[in-house]
């Protein structure tokens, strides 16, 4: 007799003590319980490897109550915070616990850490990965924040040198700070202070160079390299061609680069401004057709609050998206209108990430693997309203979007955490990898 048996269109899933026992199209035997979603459209949970929570210090940014409340209405089971825009950073042994108590407290899902890799960090990176981080982040251009220094070429091979020994990835920010800061005080020396002008300022190229760059280390160094929220086709590419080469890299972007465009930010304004800035639309295109070569889908949510999304100088807002709730709908939104299979892309912000960063027992509807299952409406149109969303403030890109994909439930561990109305208590789980 089976603890719980979920009943959804598409696969019927049985559970025993939080784990998938059986998956089936139907499953006849016996259970305590069950829940019955026969409209719905079950899939693995979504494992978010890339959000800023910003807790401790930045809760009136987000926070990670609301955050993780706002993942699991969008579907996410599992998250990996960064180690910046916290206060403290998580560099060192110290900051990384007292994240971790916060976490085990407050978040509603499962989750693990990203370690920050900065020239103030190397000295810490054993005592973090001792902590159970699960990698490094490191920035290749200024991160904004004076407490989150960019990793030069030698603070980046040094880093990684110590990762490989770790056999810890080290993920990056991959944009050549070279060219963005020559091409923005440029700019700015003209006064040119636009929506074009930042986008002007970070062009395509700076990031092909940083990719390069940090492949070549990779490569030196033995390291397995993450190139995070990558923005062009071509930068996909250098991924793929350095993986042919034997390098150990993995490419990720975000729903904001298959979404949206130029012309949307030029629109939108602040609320869909992030490094590196969205692209052309035929980019977007472009995008999409190298999907087989992404790797994993990560949200970048990296919320601010609207006090800091407002100036008439665009260079200076806060740049960052809230989106870890939009994720799936979006990006399964997408797949319908492109008339695309949904699965490639719940295999990118599910099984990708949890193989690609050892999470145990995570991202895949398979017996063995924690129940973590999600409930989708797929083919019901309705728009994306402000009260929809869970964050700690209600701004968002996808303000407004039609969508035809809709989280109705969610369950971390044959638990439901989300019913579409209400809430769970905190009970995420640490990951360690
Ligand atoms: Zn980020």
């Amino acid at each position: 007799m089976y603890d719980l048996i979920v009943r959804a269109k598409n696969l019927h899933i049985a559970i025993e003590a939080e784990k998938i026992v059986q998956v089936a199209p139907e499953i006849l035997a016996p259970s305590r319980a069950e829940l019955r979603f026969l409209e719905l459209h079950a899939v693995s949970g979504v494992v978010d490897a890339h959000v800023h929570f910003n807790e401790p210090g930045h809760t009136d940014w987000e926070g990670i109550a609301s955050g993780s409340k706002a993942l699991a209405a969008g579907g996410g089971t599992t998250f990996v915070d960064m180690p910046l825009n916290s206060i403290p950073v998580t560099t060192t042994k110290a900051a990384l616990e007292e994240k971790l108590e916060l976490l085990a407290a407050k978040s509603l899902t499962d989750y693990a850490v990203w370690g920050g890799l900065t020239p103030d960090s190397l000295p810490h990176l054993e005592e973090l990965a001792a902590g159970g981080v699960m990698g490094f982040k490191a920035f290749m251009s200024g991160s904004g924040l004076p407490e989150f220094e960019r990793s030069n070429e030698e603070t980046l091979f040094q880093g990684m040198q110590i990762a490989a020994r770790l056999g810890l990835p080290v993920a990056v920010h991959a944009e050549s700070e070279r060219i963005t800061s020559a091409l923005s005080t440029a700019a700015r020396e003209q006064g040119k202070t636009s929506i074009r002008d930042y986008l002007d300022s970070r062009p395509i190229e700076a990031e092909l160079e940083a990719i390069q760059s940090a492949v070549l280390l990779a490569k030196e160094t033995g390291c397995a390299l993450h190139v995070v929220h990558i923005s062009s086709a071509t930068g996909v590419e250098l991924v793929t061609s350095a993986k042919r080469d034997g390098v150990n890299v993995t490419a990720e972007t975000c729903p904001h680069y298959l979404w949206f465009c130029d012309t949307d930010l030029e629109r939108l304004g602040a609320v869909l401004k992030c490094a590196p800035p969205v692209r052309s639309a035929a980019e977007v295109e472009k995008l999409w057709r190298v999907l087989e070569q992404i790797d994993i889908l990560g949200s970048d949510h990296s919320p601010a609050p609207p006090s800091m999304k407002t100036d008439a100088d665009f260079f200076k807002i806060w740049g960052g998206i809230s989106g870890v709730q939009s994720s799936l709908e979006v990006l399964a939104t997408a797949a319908q209108k492109r008339n695309i299979p949904l699965e490639p892309l719940i295999q990118r912000l599910s099984a990708n990430p949890a193989k690609r960063f050892a999470l145990p027992n995570k991202g895949q509807l398979e017996v063995g693997f924690d129940a973590d299952i999600t409930l989708l409406e797929l083919g019901k149109s309705w728009t994306l309203e402000p009260t929809d969303l869970h964050y700690r403030h209600t701004q968002s890109p996808y303000l407004g979007a039609s969508l035809t994909a809709r989280v109705k439930h969610t369950l971390l561990r044959g638990r439901t955490i989300w019913d579409g109305q209400q809430f769970a208590d905190p009970q995420g789980k640490f990951l360690r990898p």
